[in-house]
């Protein structure tokens, strides 16, 4: 969920590309802004001043989604292991818009996790998924992730283990597909901003990432992977 704020001051809470709450008056969005804190700031987004203003929808339309109850249609976080690093830096009030892809160009998951806990490396990315379909966390959502240069303040940085040449396994596919479904209904990212590191305004040309883990190493390839399976 996150919220899209309105030149007038109506606040929508928005699910996805879906609207499920307003807040339209000056006490009502007093309200909203007690029960909100820094830890959501990323979740905000000033809409474009000739944005029309979208219909709320019933949240049974949602099936048993609420926005204080938890869901049972709603795609859950998958499940991860907490690996902190210490290489991130803030979002300077960017929201979260895109995912970027990686692979790991190693085989090794240990390695990849000790290089990102170094603070001497400079890099880090806020998933990772291994072959087995293990789910790594370094960084916070909330927090922008060092994965691509020129392109972390509104991204989300996703590592895969994978030499060159290799595609996905299939439970790592399906891991990566559970935490990108999530993710693109927690911050509302639609299919056409989940991307790869090389695809990238600042990136093309600097990097073979992420090869081939999506099919054969072409952006078409990659496409046709998120349309498949993230719609
Ligand atoms: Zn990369």
């Amino acid at each position: 969920m996150w919220f899209e704020i309105f030149q007038d001051g109506t606040v929508f809470l928005m699910y996805g590309d879906k609207a499920i709450q307003k807040w339209d008056t000056e006490m009502q969005v007093a309200q909203l802004q007690k029960i909100l804190d820094s830890s959501v700031a990323n979740k905000f987004s000033f809409a474009p001043k000739d944005k029309p203003k979208p219909s709320l929808i019933a949240t049974d339309e949602l099936g048993d989604f609420a926005p204080n109850a938890p869901s049972t249609s709603a795609p859950l976080k998958p499940e991860v292991k907490w690996v902190a690093s210490p290489n991130f830096s803030s979002r300077n009030g960017k929201r979260i818009k895109r995912i970027i892809n990686h692979y790991t160009n190693v085989a090794n998951l240990a390695s990849t996790i000790s290089w990102y806990q170094n603070s001497q490396s400079q890099i880090s990315a806020h998933y990772i998924v291994d072959k087995n379909g293990t789910i790594y966390q370094m960084v916070e959502d909330a927090d922008k992730a060092w994965h691509a240069p020129g392109e972390n303040n509104d991204s989300i940085g996703i590592e895969h283990i994978a030499k060159a040449g290799e595609r996905l396994a299939p439970k790592q596919e399906e891991a990566t597909i559970a935490l990108h479904k999530w993710l693109m209904v927690e911050y509302g990212i639609s299919p056409d901003n989940v991307t790869g590191h090389r695809f990238t305004e600042h990136n093309r040309g600097k990097t073979d990432c992420p090869h081939s883990i999506f099919g054969v190493n072409t952006e078409q390839a990659l496409r046709d992977w998120v349309k498949k399976n993230l719609g």
